[in-house]
């Protein structure tokens, strides 16, 4: 392209001056034989006709017979080639022949004394050059002299005519000489003005060139080159504005990103291109903000999880990951999602949380910068043979790590990774505040269900859970054991030792029921001291056992207080749900308290099983 410009500015002042020059020489050449041509003319002319005035004289004079001597003197001073005098029919036949018969009379002598008129005639070949002139006599009776007086012959006869010819090949060749001279020194000087042409322009033409460059760069998203400013005129000036739009756009763009980068608390991986890096920038801004306002609006933690598992998965492409939370009261972590596999590391951080290098360090683990690096990595193995790779990031939930998020790829995606570690970690440090806060949410809301005495569940617990876990049992098609728990003879215990010991022995009681059910199972104090066991997923009729194991659990609990040992019994009516009552869980309730008050009937530290003949009333 550059070389395009100046071979197009070479041709084009080339072809001018070529042109202008031809023309030049031309013209000049013109000028020339014109002039020539004309000052011979004249001089022939002027010659012809003083020859013919003379001879007038002559004969007037009489002295006629000098004449030959005349035009041998004109035809020597006058470089003539030849000059003669030949007559007219007129005068011939009054006067005969004369001289003129030595040389016949030549085609345009003929036609001088034919019409009477001067004839010329240039005849140019390589060799010579030679003019002639023809100028005819005419009889005149008017004027000084009057021919009619002595030829016989009518007024404007042609009486004869004087011929002569120039030879011009000397100035021929001092005309041609002078236009080589000419030809050769404005050669010189057309020559010497398209290098000055060419040279002059070449500047412009390398800065055009540069600014082209730049140009091209800045579309390109490069701003760091600058147009060297040299020349001194307006093209200085442009180079200066283009330099100053570079730099300003430079310094914009850079503000642009640091800031955004500040607001979404991280990077990204810059390339040269600082227009696409911001656009890049703006976008992940523009999709922080969004997963921001999202999450803010979502209800739940795990709502939060779902959104970081579906950017992980589907808007980041990775296969293999796993969210893990940690437990900070049981030090225990729990696999919130995990994909590619079942499960990524060892049990043993599930256990103990401090197992997990992430959660206990705090800090990035890469095991691409030291390889193999966490003993509770389940694939190890894979790990040094066949370059499988984890990055585990710790999420910072209110100054604690709360939650690590692991990743997992095969080494050739080792660049993709780490270009998009920086993007995984903006959308974790927005998210993190807002996992913090619906924690702290559903703290307070659990502990809004906790029955703060015994540390059981509360009714309004109770009214919450129980139709979702009516449906989960009905949807897995399973059983719901259902035991009601009354102290026997409480209001003794408050009677004997006080209502303080009373709510001590209260609270041993429900932590001895604790014990003895499953963690997913829910231990509620009903009211007083009547507590309520939801067995989840029990074996069909197998209530009674867990409730009798409570009942012995309990029977066997000795509490001391101060003034004494305590042993408490508890009766325990059972229901199981949905068998028992057609799958209305409300009414499976009931009837567990309806087999506690047949088991006080009964006598008390007791366990029994609802049997439809216990219950005769309506519907619940
Ligand atoms: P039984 O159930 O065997 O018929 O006899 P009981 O003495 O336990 O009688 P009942 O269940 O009717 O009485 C419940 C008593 O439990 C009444 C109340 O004083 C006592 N109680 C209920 N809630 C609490 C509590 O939070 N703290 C204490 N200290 N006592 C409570
Ligand atoms: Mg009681
Ligand atoms: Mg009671």
């Amino acid at each position: 392209m550059a070389g395009g410009m100046r071979g197009r500015l070479i041709l084009k002042a080339g072809v001018i001056l070529i042109a202008l020059f031809i023309l030049t020489v031309v013209l000049v050449g013109l000028f020339f034989r014109n002039s020539v041509l004309e000052s011979s003319k004249r001089n022939a002319m002027t010659i012809a006709k003083l020859v013919r005035d003379t001879l007038t004289s002559y004969m007037v004079l009489g002295v006629i017979d000098k004449r030959d001597l005349f035009l041998q003197q004109i035809r020597e001073t006058s470089n003539l080639e030849y000059i003669r005098v030949v007559r007219g029919e007129a005068v011939k036949r009054q006067y005969g022949e004369g001289k003129s018969y030595e040389q016949p009379i030549d085609h345009l002598e003929r036609e001088v004394l034919r019409t009477g008129k001067i004839k010329d005639l240039l005849i140019e070949n390589q060799n010579r050059v030679v003019y002639k002139l023809v100028v005819p006599y005419k009889a005149e009776s008017s004027g000084r002299i009057n021919c009619l007086q002595c030829h016989k012959v009518k007024e404007g006869e042609v009486l004869g005519a004087v011929s002569l010819a120039v030879d011009l090949t000397r100035e021929r060749q001092q005309a041609f000489l002078l236009l080589t001279i000419y030809t050769l020194s404005a050669g010189g000087i057309f020559t010497l003005l398209f290098i000055v042409v060419i040279r002059h322009f070449e500047p412009y033409r390398q800065l055009f060139n540069r600014i082209k460059e730049i140009l091209e760069n800045f579309r390109e998203g490069d701003f760091r080159h600058r147009v060297e400013a040299d020349l001194k005129d307006e093209a200085g000036e442009l180079a200066h504005v283009v330099n100053r739009v570079g730099e300003e756009l430079d310094t914009i763009l850079s503000n642009i990103r640091e800031k955004v980068s500040l607001l979404i608390g991280y990077k990204v991986l810059e390339t040269e291109n600082a227009l696409k890096d911001t656009e890049k920038m703006v976008e992940e801004l523009v999709k922080i903000s969004n997963f921001k306002r999202t999450i803010e609006q979502d209800l739940s933690k795990q709502d939060i999880y779902d959104r970081i598992v579906t950017i992980l998965a589907d808007y980041m492409s990775l296969d293999k990951f796993s969210l893990y939370e940690v437990d900070e009261n049981r030090n225990r972590m729990r696999v919130v999602d995990v994909h590619g596999e079942k499960m990524w590391c060892s049990d043993l951080i599930l256990e103990n949380a401090d197992e997990c290098r992430a959660k206990r360090t705090g800090n990035d683990v890469d095991s691409a910068e030291f390889p193999c690096i966490c003993p509770r990595f389940a694939f190890n193995d894979l790990c040094s043979t066949q370059g499988i790779q984890y990055y585990c990031i710790p999420v910072n939930i209110g100054g604690k790590v709360g939650n690590v998020v692991q990743i997992v790829y095969e080494k050739d995606m080792d660049m993709f990774i780490r270009m998009i570690i920086p993007y995984i970690k903006g959308y974790l440090v927005e998210a993190a505040p807002v996992i913090e806060s619906k924690s702290l949410m559903e703290i307070l809301k659990e502990q809004s269900y906790i029955d703060q005495l015994t540390g059981l569940y509360n009714r309004r617990f109770l009214d919450e859970i129980i139709d979702k876990v009516a449906a989960q049992i009905k949807r897995r098609g399973s059983t719901l054991g259902i035991l009601m728990i009354d102290i026997d003879y409480f209001k003794q215990v408050n009677d004997k030792y006080g209502h303080d010991v009373g709510d001590r022995v209260l609270r041993e009681i429900a932590n001895v029921i604790r014990s003895k059910v499953r963690e997913a199972d829910y231990v509620i104090r009903f009211g007083g001291e009547e507590i309520m066991v939801l067995l989840m997923d029990v074996k069909k009729g197998a209530s009674v056992k867990v409730a009798e194991k409570i009942r012995e659990a309990v029977a066997n609990k000795t509490i001391e207080v101060s003034g004494g040992v305590i042993k408490k019994t508890v009766s325990i009516g059972v229901s199981e749900f949905p068998d028992d009552c057609d799958g209305r869980v409300w009414q499976c309730i009931k009837f567990a308290d309806v087999a506690l008050y047949k088991a006080k009937e009964m006598g008390r530290n007791r366990v029994v099983r609802f049997t439809p003949d216990m219950w005769s009333g309506e519907e619940y």
